[in-house]
């Protein structure tokens, strides 16, 4: 092999080592568990604030799908989310296993990378910001 030719390579491997690796959290995103607590006639989500960053929606969007899911009131207090009601904690991250699968992970390419858009008529778009697939999906 030339002088020319090994140098060539070098470079190759270097160009190589600066492309983007595809980051860790988009190949084996895990749905976060729910960490809840019953207390007397109510249930409260203390890590939601976590939940939503990791779904990059807001708490209040969450709070929403909840309320619906569960058809009870959800409100907020001190950042964590209280639902009207008792709620095993199973239950709850059923729920939220839903509202990632649905609102969050993409369906084509399975990244988390999307965020919502108003599609009109009760639905939502579902856009997605890895693989560029757009989609509705039921409002809530
Ligand atoms: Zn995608």
């Amino acid at each position: 092999m030339s002088e020319e030719n090994d140098d060539y390579l070098k470079l190759l491997d270097r160009a190589f080592e600066r492309m983007p690796h595809l980051s860790a959290e988009s190949i084996d995103f895990k749905i976060p568990d729910v960490e809840s607590i019953i207390q007397g006639t109510k249930t409260i989500i203390r890590n939601i604030g976590v939940i939503a960053d990791r779904a990059r929606r807001t708490p209040q969007e969450i709070g929403k799908f909840l309320s619906k899911e569960l058809a009870v009131p959800t409100s907020f207090e001190d950042q964590r989310l209280i639902i009207n009601g008792k709620f095993q904690n199973d239950e709850l991250n059923k729920r939220m296993h839903t509202y990632f699968e649905t609102y969050v992970i993409c369906r084509e390419c399975h990244k988390p990378d999307t965020h919502l858009e108003s599609g009109g008529r009760g639905m939502l778009q579902l856009v997605c910001e890895a693989c560029g697939a757009r989609y509705g999906v039921k409002s809530y």
